[in-house]
């Protein structure tokens, strides 16, 4: 079989059963085509994308200005690794800085690594300027968590999937309670040793857990008052995806200009990925002040891809179109209508339970054991009513369209939506 030859949906999922590891269980449809907040199979059908790529593709597929970005970088200059400077990295640096409100940033490829580099930085800021002794630091972290699956971020989730087998795990973390104030100020009164406190502000992976209103600040009051650096995870609440441009939108560049919600805490340490180049390339940074960032040096952290120039030309694009379009003013909105409308549907539905988030990430829980197969049913119905959406959690289905999508066509979704669940009614 030619490599570009057209192939029906059957065979591209022969194809990847047969040769790819199967590190996945994809929803079975083959999309060969993107744009704005539509995709197509490869038979031709056009769906709703309710997942947005778990949050990367907020800015829509194949953004022409991104797009454009892209290949023209492309055509210019592609790698230089770190070892000589391009002319696109520190334009990006200052523009992505200043666009977030920090002295500086690490450039990354993907998510997990931008979690470890934040780890890492943590670490090193803990033994140089905290003064813990070495090799005794000890970061905080959250019950149910999701930070990616790399060796050492595997060795502090509570997912058995993702840990069973891949020990030995990594030392350094205590785990404590999402949400739970008492909790984080009881692990940080008696350890002189905790140097980081790393928290997502929404647990989206788990299922779109919305912390109690004031659990971020008390978190950063807290972590300021111990001399602990908050680290927040934004790589799939960040860039707008929650109604605003970040959802810890403390003193942040938007709140002058397109952010609707209120301004909540500053992290000491800032993780982004995903959307950060509206999912058309690999690009995660870590972003701090220059207190806490002087103190990685030469050698000690890198990667050969990180910080490219096609990754510089795309990311500033990316941010650059969240502006532009308004998009977390848009999500805000939308996710608010969104949520309205499911409500209304649920107070006589037997089958959904609730629905909750912020802007445009968001989840309803189905009535139904966590083994069940009931959601990942609903998605299949879904899918066939030309939208796409994926279970987390078993019982869990998340929504996040691309922030793109305009009034009409989120209550075309809304009602593919609920005619799905009519379906599915006991
Ligand atoms: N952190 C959070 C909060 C995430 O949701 C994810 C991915 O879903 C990651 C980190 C890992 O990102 P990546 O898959 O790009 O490694």
């Amino acid at each position: 079989m030619a490599v570009l030859e057209q192939l029906t949906s059957q065979q591209a999922i022969e194809l990847e059963d047969k040769y790819g590891a199967h590190n996945y269980h994809p929803l079975p449809v083959v999309l060969s085509r993107g744009e704005g907040v539509y995709v197509w199979d490869v038979e031709g059908k056009k769906y709703f994308d309710f997942l947005s790529a778990y949050s990367a593709v907020n800015q829509g597929h194949c953004h022409p200005k991104i797009v454009n970005a892209m290949v023209s970088q492309a055509e210019t200059l592609t790698l230089t690794s770190r070892a000589f400077y391009n002319d696109m990295l520190g334009r990006y640096e200052k523009f992505a800085s200043e666009y977030f409100n920090f002295d500086k940033l690490l450039p990354m490829n993907t998510g997990a690594e931008a979690v470890e580099t934040a780890l890492k930085i943590c670490r090193k800021w803990a033994y140089e300027k905290k003064g813990i002794a070495e090799n005794e630091a000890e970061i905080i972290v959250c019950e149910n968590n999701f930070h990616g699956r790399t060796t050492t971020i595997i060795s502090f989730s509570n997912d058995p999937v993702a840990r069973k087998n891949f020990g030995p795990y990594t030392d350094g973390f205590i785990k404590i309670e999402y949400d739970n104030v008492a909790a984080l100020e009881e692990a940080l009164k008696s350890n002189p040793n905790v140097a980081g406190f790393l928290v997502e502000p929404i647990q989206g992976e788990a299922g779109v857990y919305v912390p109690s209103e004031g659990y971020l600040a008390k978190a950063k009051a807290l972590c300021e008052a111990h001399n602990v650096l908050f680290i927040a995870d934004e790589v799939q609440t960040g860039i707008a995806r929650t109604g605003r441009l970040l959802a810890t939108c403390g003193n942040c560049a938007c709140e002058q200009k397109n952010c609707s919600g209120t301004p909540d805490v500053k992290p000491d340490v800032l993780i982004l990925g995903k959307a950060l180049s509206g999912g058309a390339y690999p690009v995660s940074a870590v972003l701090a002040n220059d207190d806490i960032m002087s103190v990685i040096r030469p050698g000690n952290h890198g990667s050969t891809f990180g910080g490219n120039p096609v990754a510089a030309a795309v990311a500033m694009a990316a941010l650059e179109v969240v502006t532009d379009e308004a998009l977390a003013e848009n999500a805000y909105q939308l996710g608010e209508l969104f949520r309205s409308e499911l409500n209304k549907y649920i107070e006589t539905s037997t089958i959904v339970n609730l629905v909750r988030g912020k802007g445009l990430l968001n989840a309803i829980v189905i009535d139904d054991t966590e083994d069940s197969n009931t959601a990942w049913d609903i998605c299949i119905a879904l899918r066939d009513n030309g939208l796409l959406a994926k279970p987390t959690h078993g019982n869990i289905i998340r929504f996040a369209p691309p922030l793109v999508m305009t009034k009409d066509q989120l209550l075309e979704c809304v009602s593919i939506i609920t005619k799905t669940l009519k379906q599915f009614e006991k």
